[in-house]
């Protein structure tokens, strides 16, 4: 597997915009910002754009704004599988966590888990 890049793809970013007002955004150190002084993490090139001050729907939405803090202030690795913020038990996490380190899946093994526990063969044991 490739590791991905930090970077924000461009034409991903022309079409984002700031959850908090639709402005639009630009990148700004390790992360983006928009001109309301809104900013949000990048985590593997994947831009973070979680509100955190409004009330989350699922829970897996607090670890995953806490560990795209944590990635962007450097406390935490961001080449990681994160799977901390998948909302998943810790056999779950280990079940992914193998597969990534078996090097047998074509697809990323968070989504080849995800796509698996919720409508593919079942990949519990
Ligand atoms: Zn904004």
């Amino acid at each position: 597997m490739t590791k991905p890049s930090d970077e924000v793809d461009s034409w991903l970013l022309e079409r984002l915009v700031s959850p908090h007002d639709g402005a639009a955004l630009d990148r700004s150190g390790r992360g983006l910002r928009c001109v309301g002084g809104h900013t949000f993490p990048v985590v593997q090139g994947v831009p973070m754009l979680l509100r955190d001050d409004v009330d989350q729907t699922i829970g897996p939405a607090h670890q995953s704004l806490e560990a795209a803090r944590a990635v962007h202030e450097g406390a935490l690795p961001a080449d990681g599988l994160h799977v901390g913020t998948l909302g998943i038990s810790e056999r779950e996490m280990e079940r992914v966590t193998e597969l990534a380190a078996s090097g047998t899946s074509a697809i990323d093994p968070v989504v080849a888990y995800l796509v698996g526990a919720t409508s593919g063969p079942c990949m519990h044991t």
